[in-house]
């Protein structure tokens, strides 16, 4: 089969690899017909995750049509067209009982991200990720071995629904509205979202179905501000045009700042081991701009969602100031499964239209192109959906 794998910072190709098999009684083969880039799969792009093999199939939002099952699979049959969620999930255990997917202590056999306490369990398995997090192969390929088939795939039986409308269930939307929902968004809120890409977007419109009256949009690509104004009616702050898009909110919210700040933008570290990254964080400290600007943009007894990803040391985070204001910090990684099922209702019933945002559709084949044009934000590119 064809796939896309990583050969090193900048080094994505379409491959002619084996197929992938039934490897355990509860597995799923799915036949992919649609995945997505994801600003998660840049960080790997850019050399920044360690851990990577050559040869590593990429991509962990993908859906497809189950083309067999293991013979413990009881939740979809063959023929079923199902989206997965990114992270692979037992739902037998401690976390998983608790409906905390993403910290399943069963499914990763790597070490996960944690640099302190090495003897921690590590959160759930991920597909297409590093080998930190079990080198499970990835999405971006025409087939893919889906583990726990029990517990992730969700089946879509809406035939009026494309492929493209639901595709984002498998992540950029859950993590969107688990961001909006971390930050207790309800009628009448104020909000500031750092970061117009897909993640941002996604927490827009969450935002915007749960009620939120002034929604702030932070970013300095003009086309993405621009979308977002028009499609969710954000208040757009270019932060190349002003000093402080911080302060500029709190002149706009009665001197007082927003109800809750999201931050969709994440971390921006150097180095590619995970010790190297640690290190070069530990003395140059990763930007953290946006996490800076939120904590400064929320009004006290606020909160701050953090969906972006963070990793090792953040210098220059104003804890100071979080304190005296009293804030509240959410973060992490999305508990896909959970929120799956309500957001299929939700785009069923046109409430949510997560597709819109798609800029970009190619052939797998031009998938290196798609990292191309996303990560250097070409083409006034959003989103990239291959088809395989
Ligand atoms: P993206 O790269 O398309 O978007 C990031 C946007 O942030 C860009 O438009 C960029 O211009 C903007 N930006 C950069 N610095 C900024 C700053 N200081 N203030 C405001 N905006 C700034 O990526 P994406 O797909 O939207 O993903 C965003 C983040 O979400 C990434 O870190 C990704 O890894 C993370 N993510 C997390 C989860 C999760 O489970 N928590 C899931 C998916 C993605
Ligand atoms: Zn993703
Ligand atoms: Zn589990």
């Amino acid at each position: 089969m064809l796939a896309l794998t990583y050969h090193g910072a900048k080094d994505v190709r379409v491959e002619t690899v084996p197929d992938p098999i039934l490897a355990a009684d509860d597995d799923i083969l799915l036949r992919v017909t649609a995945t997505a880039i994801c600003g998660s799969d840049l960080h790997i792009y850019r050399g920044k995750i360690p851990d990577m093999k050559d040869g590593d199939i990429l991509g962990h939002e993908f859906m497809g049509v189950v083309e067999d099952v293991g013979r413990g699979v009881t939740a979809v049959r063959r023929g079923d067209r199902v989206v997965v969620p990114f992270t692979i999930s037992c739902g037998d255990c401690f976390f998983c009982g608790r409906q905390l997917f993403a910290a399943c202590e069963t499914t990763n056999t790597g070490r996960g991200a944690i640099l302190n306490k090495k003897d921690l369990r590590p959160g759930a398995g991920l597909f297409g990720y590093s080998h930190l997090y079990g080198g499970y192969a990835g999405g971006q390929a025409q087939y893919v071995r889906v583990p726990k088939g029990n517990v992730g795939p969700l089946v879509i039986p809406h035939t009026h629904l494309s492929d493209e409308q639901v595709l984002f269930l498998s992540d950029i939307l859950p993590t969107g509205y688990q961001a909006a929902l971390n930050a207790e968004i309800g009628r009448g809120s104020s909000v500031a979202i750092f970061g117009a890409g897909p993640v941002g977007l996604m927490a827009a419109a969450s935002a915007r179905m749960l009620g939120a009256e002034k929604i702030f949009m932070i970013d300095h690509h003009a086309y993405r501000l621009a979308f977002a104004q028009q499609t969710y009616g954000v208040l757009p702050i270019n932060f190349d045009e002003v000093d402080d898009p911080a302060q500029l909110i709190i002149e706009q919210t009665d001197h007082r700042g927003v109800d809750a700040s999201i931050d969709a933008v994440g971390f921006e570290a150097k180095g590619s081991t995970l010790e190297t990254v640690m290190s070069t964080l530990r003395l140059e400290g990763s930007s953290g701009t946006s996490l800076r600007w939120a904590i400064a943009a929320t009004r006290r007894g606020g909160i701050v969602s953090v969906p972006g990803v963070y990793a090792g040391f953040i210098h220059g985070f104003l804890f100071g100031d979080a304190f005296e204001k009293g804030l509240s910090f959410k973060s992490g990684q999305t508990h896909a499964q959970r929120f799956m099922p309500e957001l299929l209702e939700r785009i069923a019933l046109g409430e949510l239209n997560p597709d819109v945002i798609i800029s970009h559709r190619l052939p797998l084949t031009e998938a290196a192109r798609g990292y191309e044009l996303f990560n250097k934000k070409e083409e006034e590119c959003r989103k990239v959906v291959l088809s395989p």
